[in-house]
């Protein structure tokens, strides 16, 4: 008889299957991949359930030993904003316990990410019995206070959050800022809060030798080199990157260019990811185009060379929870240039590391970038 202990991961909008499928998936679906796997290599068996979006995904998948993706039908078979998700939890809870009888499945343990799979935590905790642990991903009242009205969160979220933060047995925070959070915003008991950082797969990323690196992505050997990897939103303003790569190439005579790696499609297409349409567009009206270069949606095994053929990574957000990419630049022993906001506060020491600069202001980052890329023994010293 199988005698581990069973971990139900719910993860509404973001499961490992879309990292290799063209869905924007960020930093949630790379946690739920590597939390889920390395769990399992411990010896517990792992269930991860998210929505079903297509048709033809077959409703369990073994997706690696000790970890079954689970696609549980819940509204129409296709792709859907994370916004509009909120109504079809209730079928995604009913989902979930159809496929507990028909599975015969028992767990121990529920982890919920992000507030809806809370939600349907909560019931299930209630009804099953069973504890249930929460990490966000991302607040409610963060995303409020810093987008306003381009905050299209279902008004219902706070709400919810607040009840999962008073009921749930243990809370995930990422980093201290969000465990302030958390106990600020939210008046969760710092008992029940483990601050436990996300990590990186240091298998996946690791140091190539930057020429090496170029090679492999079709990239002249020479010239100072930025990259940012990441989703195309505009919190991550990317624009500030592109200002400060501008106003560097105006002050300096350095040979710049930058990376942009990230988007809905492989190939970057302004028509599926309508922030790279408004990149290029600013680039050419700051005379830079030909110096950035945009490459599409890349697969996790692919971003070390993309990290490795630059000479600095930069990611400036307006906001940022945690933030995966500075780790994975650190990681493939490369500086990084971060915005001084959430977890990046956390992550990049500053003058250790790399720089943290404040959001909004690409003269700093213009600063910091002429500093490491004129000092490669400091960005060296940095990056190791
Ligand atoms: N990512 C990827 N392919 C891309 C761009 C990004 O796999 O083309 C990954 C990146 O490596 C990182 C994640 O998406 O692991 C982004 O996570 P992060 O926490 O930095 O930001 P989030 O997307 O959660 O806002």
């Amino acid at each position: 008889m199988d005698r581990r202990k069973r971990i139900a991961f719910l993860s509404e909008h973001a499961g490992p299957l879309a990292l290799l499928g063209s869905e924007d998936a960020g930093g949630q679906n790379v946690y739920v991949d590597e939390v889920s796997r390395n769990l399992a290599h411990l010896g517990y068996a792992v269930d991860v359930f998210t929505r079903a979006t297509n048709p033809e995904t077959p409703p369990v998948i073994d997706w690696s030993p000790g970890v079954r993706l689970v696609n549980l039908p819940a509204g129409p078979l296709e792709f859907l904003p994370k916004d509009r998700l909120w109504p079809l939890m209730p079928a995604f809870c009913q989902a979930f316990l159809q496929f507990m009888r028909n599975d015969g499945a028992r767990y121990d343990l529920i982890h919920g990410n992000f507030w809806m799979s809370g939600w349907v935590g909560l019931e299930l905790r209630q009804r099953l019995g069973i504890p249930l642990v929460q990490i966000f991903h991302a607040l409610g009242k963060t995303k409020q206070r810093h987008q306003r009205a381009a905050d299209t969160s279902p008004p219902e979220r706070i709400a919810v959050e607040r009840e999962i933060v008073r009921q749930a047995d243990r809370l995930i925070a990422q980093c201290p800022n969000e465990q302030r959070e958390l106990e600020r915003d939210y008046q969760a008991d710092p008992r029940r809060i483990a601050v436990i950082p996300s990590a990186v797969n240091i298998e996946r990323f690791r140091p190539v030798h930057r020429a090496e690196a170029r090679r492999r992505i079709g990239l002249e050997p020479d010239g100072p080199t930025v990259v940012y990897v990441g989703r195309m939103l505009p919190r991550k303003d990317i624009r500030n990157i592109i200002r400060a790569v501008a106003l560097l190439r105006r002050q300096s005579d350095l040979p710049l260019q930058l990376l942009v790696v990230g988007g809905e499609t492989v190939a970057p297409d302004p028509n599926a990811t309508p922030e790279i349409g408004v990149l290029q567009q600013l680039a050419a009206e700051l005379d830079i185009s030909e110096r950035v270069h945009f490459y599409g949606k890349r697969q996790p095994d692919m971003l070390r060379n993309f990290y490795c053929a630059g000479d600095v990574a930069v990611t400036t957000p307006w906001y940022e929870p945690f933030g995966l990419t500075p780790l994975e630049g650190m990681a493939c022993g490369r500086p990084v240039i971060g915005a001084a906001v959430g977890g990046i506060t956390f992550t990049i020491q500053d003058g250790i590391t790399g720089r943290l600069v404040p959001p909004r202001d690409p003269a700093a980052l213009a600063d910091r970038l002429h500093e490491l890329l004129t000092r490669p023994e400091q960005a060296a010293a940095m990056g190791q």
